[in-house]
């Protein structure tokens, strides 16, 4: 007798659909889910070893463990001795120095549900916006720029949009390897449809810049000149959409004269590509009937991320191509519920249903909800703020769940010194690998993807629900269960009464009724027989949008979407000739974030097992440095030491570090971040991963 379990594959924003097949002897294998409407039976070769991550428990935190002072070891305790001393530390350093001197930094690997409680905790009832996830680190520039030129965090496009489209320019993303099955699927259109073109905009060529029909291998950071380099082409040659331009936009005007200022010759100069190259993009976008952009982190994870979104968005809105079938721009979340943070208002500066904490009746109306007086209007740290304000000390507690920011923040050594000056660390985490656990006062064991339900959001709007398989190894409970039974220890039981998860996506998606974000028509139960649906879905008779601005009706109070004229310099720190190249960092095929699932399945690391710096042979042949020869990548904040990769696959005066290994899976000499930027976008604060100035040198022993 084999169990059939539906679910979602827990690692990036595809969210494919997985059938997990439990024998009578409780083992597991995994397979694509054909009815899932993302993935249609597929599974990239992290989702086709989900198993192993779930059948080997070697690794897991078994029960709560605490430490006394920093000086003695970690000790098993029972949860309550965990939760009453964590609840009577909170209590006295908001009592003492006020809520927001304590704070949780979660994770978009966080379910829904997990989200809801923790913001409801802190925003609430504790009183602070303390609550800032790894989703800053990867979606705050789009989240900015969607709502600056539509009005609304809204990601306009289906997956089913893919099939229909002629035209793809994927910009500062590699799918081939981070979001495999879109990328099976764009291969397959152009595979049955020789005329459709792809644009790709990367410094590296990547497996998917190799499929490209017109690859335009950008110098990092030019990324907006080259943006508006196109936008003036389609202008001057009459590839825009007038009509809707009129009716449905404000601001084309100054963009105009903007883009049109700055000479196509020297934008070519800026970006280190051919003006041939750019007139060839103009003509395929221009011609394209259907013409759909992606992008991810490497539009995302910069200081003018913002900047880089609005000019992509402005191809959209000045050629007519969004909300309508087969065209619109794609963000594609790296993580699997980073869109299930924004609709819960996961984030330092948001409320529930992509609500602003910025607006007082927004406030009050999730106040009145919560049955509090007040919310605090107070922006909260934001991820690098939170981690600054333990090291200097406005924040003396955190409570850093599902992530691992010892590894993933930038600028490592910041986070190290600041965990050491936190006067209380609380680590929830399903494995002992992570490197943050070193830093803990308190541990507590989650339950693991199949050990819990909850629902999850994909890059498309696509809510889809997580069925439980297992039961938690050892004493493990789901996040939510924890965050629920700490608010009770804290005093606000009578607000966190929940018999089930299912309970509490209840109360979430009532809070969007009316809203943008209207999820209202869904339920755990509809979500579990019926299958998923793409919010809007508002009423249960409802069938889901599979599309936005179908009408061309925005979410802007005017209704029309905004063309925002951006400056178009980079604001990365500055190279010089002791740091001349610019280290950009990014993920391999087969491994997730800081490998403390993938790291551990053989047929998974086999890919590339080791960090590695890729050089190009010019600057490599320039320092003496060989294939394999162990390499010094070097700045003011720190070094990393790793094998070279010489290819030419990568821009002369780039360099890329991987950015998943640390101390555990290899050792802090391989770790990225130790050389990564403290710069942030000033409106989304998301950090500048991909331009950090460096030297890089041959190693030689001392
Ligand atoms: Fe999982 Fe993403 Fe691979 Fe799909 S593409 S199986 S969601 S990692």
């Amino acid at each position: 007798m084999v169990e059939i379990h539906k679910t979602t594959c827990c690692y990036c924003g595809v969210g494919c659909g997985v059938l997990v097949k439990k024998n009578r002897d409780g083992r597991i294998s995994v397979e694509g889910d054909p009815e899932h409407p993302s993935s249609k039976g597929m599974l990239c070769s992290k989702g086709m070893n989900l198993h192993y991550t779930v059948m080997d428990t070697s690794d897991r935190l078994l029960y709560p463990q605490m430490r006394w002072n920093r000086q003695a070891a970690l000790q098993r305790v029972t949860w309550d001795t965990a939760l009453e001393r964590a609840a009577a530390v909170f209590k006295t350093f908001i009592d003492k120095y006020g809520p927001d001197s304590v704070g949780f930094y979660a994770s978009g690997q966080c379910l829904t549900e997990e989200y809801y409680v923790v913001n409801k905790l802190i925003k609430g009832f504790i009183g602070s916006n303390n609550l800032d996830t790894n989703s800053r680190l990867c979606m705050s520039s789009a989240v900015v720029g969607y709502k600056m030129a539509l009005g609304e965090d809204s990601v306009p496009c289906s997956y089913e949009d893919i099939e229909l489209a002629d035209c793809f320019l994927v910009a500062g993303a590699n799918p081939a390897w981070n979001h495999p099955i879109v990328f099976r699927r764009m291969e397959a259109h152009k595979a049955a449809n020789p005329r459709v073109k792809f644009i790709v905009v990367d410094p590296r060529r990547t497996d998917t810049a190799r499929m490209a029909d017109l690859h335009l291998q950008v110098k990092p950071g030019t990324d907006v000149v080259l943006l508006n380099a196109i936008a003036k082409g389609l202008i001057s040659r009459g590839y825009i959409d007038e009509h809707f331009i009129k009716n449905h936009t404000e601001g084309f005007d100054s963009f105009r004269v903007k883009v049109a200022e700055r000479d196509m010759r020297e934008a070519a100069k800026i970006c280190g590509i051919s003006l041939h190259d750019i007139h060839q993009a103009v003509e395929y976008i221009g011609k394209s009937k259907g013409f759909i952009s992606m992008w991810a982190m490497g539009f995302n994870q910069s200081v003018i991320g913002v900047n880089k979104n609005l000019a992509l968005l402005n191809l959209h809105l000045i050629t007519g191509h969004i909300g309508k079938p087969g065209s619109g721009p794609f963000s594609l979340t790296g993580q699997p519920n980073a869109m299930g943070g924004r609709e819960v208002g996961g984030l330092s500066n948001l409320l529930p249903a992509h609500r602003n904490l910025a607006d007082p009746q927004h406030r009050q109306e999730v106040a009145d909800f919560w049955g509090v007086p007040s919310l605090n209007p107070k922006p909260g740290y934001t991820a690098t703020e939170m981690f600054q304000a333990l090291k200097d000390g406005r924040m003396k507690a955190i409570w850093i769940m599902c992530t691992n920011p010892l590894v993933s923040l930038p600028n490592v050594q910041l986070v190290e010194e600041a965990l050491k000056a936190a006067k209380f660390v609380v680590v929830q985490d399903v494995s002992n690998r992570s490197d943050t656990l070193a830093f803990a006062d308190l541990v507590l064991p989650a339950a693991a993807w199949g050990e819990k339900t909850g629902t999850m959001t994909n890059s498309e709007r696509r809510v889809s629900y997580l069925n439980k398989f297992n039961e938690p190894v050892g004493e493990a409970l789901p996040d939510s269960e924890i965050i629920v039974k700490f608010a009770h220890k804290m005093g606000f039981g009578h607000a966190f009464n929940y018999p089930h998860s299912a309970a509490i996506y209840d109360e979430h998606v009532y809070l969007t009724k009316g809203t943008n974000v209207d999820m209202s028509g869904l339920s755990h139960e509809r979500l579990r027989t019926q299958g998923t649906l793409q919010w809007p879905v508002p009423a249960p008779q409802s069938e889901g949008t599979p599309r936005l601005f179908t009408d061309g009706q925005f979410f802007t109070t005017s209704r029309k979407a905004q063309i925002k004229t951006v400056p178009d310099d980079n604001q990365s720190e500055a190279l010089s000739d002791d740091l001349p190249l610019v280290l950009t960092t990014g993920r391999i095929r087969d491994q997730w974030h800081t490998m403390t699932k993938t790291g551990r399945v053989n047929k998974l690391t086999q890919h590339l097992p080791k960090a590695f710096l890729e050089i190009h042979p010019a600057d490599a042949t320039e320092r003496g440095i060989k294939e394999s020869n162990i390499v010094v990548i070097q700045n003011g904040r720190g070094e990393v030491q790793v094998p070279a990769k010489i290819t030419t696959d990568i821009r002369q005066g780039v360099v890329f570090l991987p950015m998943h290994w640390g101390k555990i899976l290899q050792s802090n000499a391989a770790r990225a971040n130790n050389l990564t930027s403290d710069l942030i976008d000033p409106l989304s604060k998301e950090p500048d991963f991909k331009f950090a100035a460096v030297q890089v040198t041959k190693f030689s022993k001392p």
